[in-house]
């Protein structure tokens, strides 16, 4: 099978990872891809939503599947234009992509399935901020309704902080707040059959103690040991097959994946949100466990046939990732300092590093080049050893004013 991922970022760095041990994949290449992903792939550059660009590169290349890495390739309908060319493709339509990429409808399709979720109001103007803050009462939750690529989220104490929120962001959902602990369920489904894939968690405040403003994404591992037992199919039932049922029953099969964000409150599961594709970074850890060939089972979402697959075979053990984030992260990162010790993190048993957001400096440097630089992921035996490995390797990574979060795995891992 010859494969192109979209995208380059350390999600896509994963992708193209798992795609590289899979026997069955001959050739993979990558559009923009980044210095990492280089390493495995061969980088096209062209724009990754401008479908016609795409489906013209993978047509070129002969690709028998496009993997769909970020949402906004999505939302742009860069699917479509690959299934209207017959070209396999792995994520959503755009119809069906806005279950990520309007709060709103992905309210809407919840409500109308019946999937446990918190309460929401849609508001437009300041009266209804009010009234709906007001409903709903402190910790405020105002998330901006388009994509903000995960920081459209306030949630505070601050009721200014809140209204301002609002104010800048236009429309906005908000909503009951949840309280619990943050699992992420990630699911692979054809619109007829669903597979779900390890649990992870993942870390989005900027710093240690879940301090600081909330980020793509700090750091994350799978599997989830203190996860219940059962929460696996409870979630199967009470909202993926409910879920792709109503995208079926409005005419939007579901095809790709369906990453449940879920918080476990006092009354079991609540859909905190849905994304359209792999989360980033759980996926680093997810796929790192993934021991069934993944470049037949991504097809299979589009061609169908996921029903024959059965379940996903998985590594015993666990991985880690910490992300080496730049100076400034996630406000404005500084970019163009030159990163060393990539080797000597990668030549660590059980560690390697993921580029997230590095650049090619000359012909043989790699420099900063993103607010999420590095994924640094240490797999083992168990949560504890993966992740002395991976804050191990991050030791020995060098970049100038770059900082990462100490604390990632560090409860779960304790309990080991
Ligand atoms: P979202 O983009 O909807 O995933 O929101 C980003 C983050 O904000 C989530 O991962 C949660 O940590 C937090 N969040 C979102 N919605 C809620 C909620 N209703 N209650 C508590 N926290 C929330």
């Amino acid at each position: 099978m010859k494969a192109l991922v979209l995208g380059g970022g350390g999600r896509e760095h994963a992708l193209v990872r798992a795609l590289s041990l899979d026997p069955g994949v001959t050739s993979i290449h990558s559009a923009p891809g980044n210095p990492g992903i280089s390493d495995l792939s061969e980088n096209h550059v062209i724009n990754v939503t401008d479908g016609l660009a795409v489906t013209e590169l993978a047509a070129r290349i002969r690709a028998e599947l496009v993997v769909i890495g970020p949402e906004a390739p999505l939302v742009a309908g860069v699917a479509d234009a690959l299934r209207d060319r017959g070209i396999p493709v792995f994520g959503p339509d755009r119809e069906a992509a806005r279950l990520e990429g309007s709060k709103a409808f992905a309210k809407e399709v919840m409500e109308a399935a019946g999937v446990p979720t918190a309460k929401a109001r849609v508001c437009r103007s300041a009266s209804q901020v009010s009234e709906a803050l007001d409903e709903f009462g402190a910790p405020y939750v105002v998330k901006n309704d388009g994509l903000a690529a995960g920081k459209g989220v306030v949630v505070t104490e601050d009721r200014a902080l809140a209204e301002q929120h609002a104010r800048e962001c236009g429309r906005v959902v908000i909503e009951e707040y949840l309280d619990g602990p943050e699992v992420s369920l990630f699911v692979l489904t054809d619109g007829a059959h669903a597979l779900p894939l390890l649990p992870a968690q993942d870390f989005k405040r900027a710093y240690d103690g879940d301090q600081g403003p909330n980020t793509g994404g700090m750091g994350a591992y799978a599997p989830v040991p203190w996860a219940p037992a059962g929460l696996v199919d409870e979630v199967m039932e009470s909202v993926v097959r409910p879920t792709v049922s109503e995208m079926n029953r409005r005419g939007h099969r579901y095809q790709g994946l369906l990453y449940v964000g879920l918080a476990l409150t006092s009354r079991g599961p609540r859909v905190v949100e849905f994304n359209a594709r792999f989360g980033d970074p759980e996926t680093q850890v997810v796929l790192d466990r993934l021991a069934t060939p993944i470049g037949a089972v991504l097809q299979a979402t589009d061609t169908g046939g996921l029903g024959s697959i059965g379940s996903l075979q998985w590594k015993s053990g666990a991985a880690v990732t910490v992300v080496v984030a730049a100076e400034n992260y996630p406000g404005d990162p500084v970019r163009g300092d030159l990163i060393g010790g990539l080797d000597a993190a990668n030549a660590l048993e059980g560690a390697y590093v993921l580029h997230a957001g590095t650049a090619w400096d000359g012909v043989r440097d790699v420099k900063a080049n993103g607010g999420r630089v590095l994924n640094v992921v240490g797999t083992g035996a168990n949560l504890r050893q993966a992740r002395e490995r991976a804050y191990e390797a991050v030791g020995r990574i060098e970049l100038r004013g770059s900082f990462h979060r100490t604390d990632i795995a560090e409860r779960a891992a304790a309990d080991v």
